[in-house]
């Protein structure tokens, strides 16, 4: 008998926290944590490492199959045998990927390698359209918000613990600006999915935020944590 496997899908703004929780939330259930939005941080920074105007459609979507994007278990992000854990992170890959994520043939490319990561695991996926289109059969979905200023101070405080040169006004400008182009575009858009559970985490500390996450996944499948 075929065993079925769990997916959760948490979707969100930009620097919503996402990835902190959805990592904490796998972890505590023994499922992978797949981070969709650092495979398209991967391809950017292969178009701009290859100087492709990240502009240009056409040549982007053309890079897709010298594109090799592994996720570790450990948290690091290969590109090509690259470790480019760090360098997706920083400004220029922000300010680039909202352009290339927008584009058809670059999504297909990595859904495609996205919905094979949950074909035979239990997993906690995050992003912006995985509860609409990624997988819309996931088992709990949730669409994890907070206010934008909340969010910027997050990412900054973040960056500065990391040693990552920060700037507020920066920060705020860019995450806007992400949010509106991710919201925006034509294919499969930032957007709450309608059997999503919305879950607004700014007043909210990363332990009753997991919390929150973890009562809604038990009243949705009964899962024992
Ligand atoms: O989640 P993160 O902020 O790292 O994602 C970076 C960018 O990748 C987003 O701003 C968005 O443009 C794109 N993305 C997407 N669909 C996803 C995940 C990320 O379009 N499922």
């Amino acid at each position: 008998m075929k065993e079925k496997y769990i997916s959760i899908a948490i979707d969100g703004p930009a620097a919503a926290g996402k990835s902190t929780i959805a990592k904490g939330v796998a972890d505590i259930l023994g499922f992978t944590y797949v981070d969709t939005g650092a495979m398209y941080r991967a391809y950017t920074y292969y178009v701009l490492q290859r100087q492709v105007n990240p502009q240009d459609e056409v040549a982007v979507s053309r890079l897709k199959d010298e594109v090799n994007i592994d996720l570790n278990a450990d948290g690091t992000i290969l590109l090509n045998g690259e470790d480019v854990t760090k360098a997706i992170r920083l400004s220029d890959i922000n300010q680039n990927v909202s352009y290339i994520a927008s584009y058809k043939e670059v999504r297909l490319h990595l859904v495609a390698e996205q919905q094979k990561l949950a074909e035979n695991k239990s997993v906690v996926m995050d992003g912006r359209d995985i509860g609409t289109y990624v997988l819309p059969n996931a088992d709990v979905k949730i669409f994890l918000v907070a206010d934008v200023k909340t969010r910027a101070i997050r990412r900054h405080e973040e960056n500065l613990q990391k040693g990552i040169t920060s700037k507020l006004e920066q920060i705020e400008k860019e995450l806007k600006r992400r949010d509106e182009i991710d919201s925006g575009r034509a294919f499969a858009p930032l957007k709450k999915a309608d059997d999503a559970v919305y879950l607004d985490s700014s007043s909210l500390n990363i332990e009753q935020v997991i919390a929150g996450v973890l009562e809604i996944i038990n009243e949705k499948i009964g899962l024992e944590v």
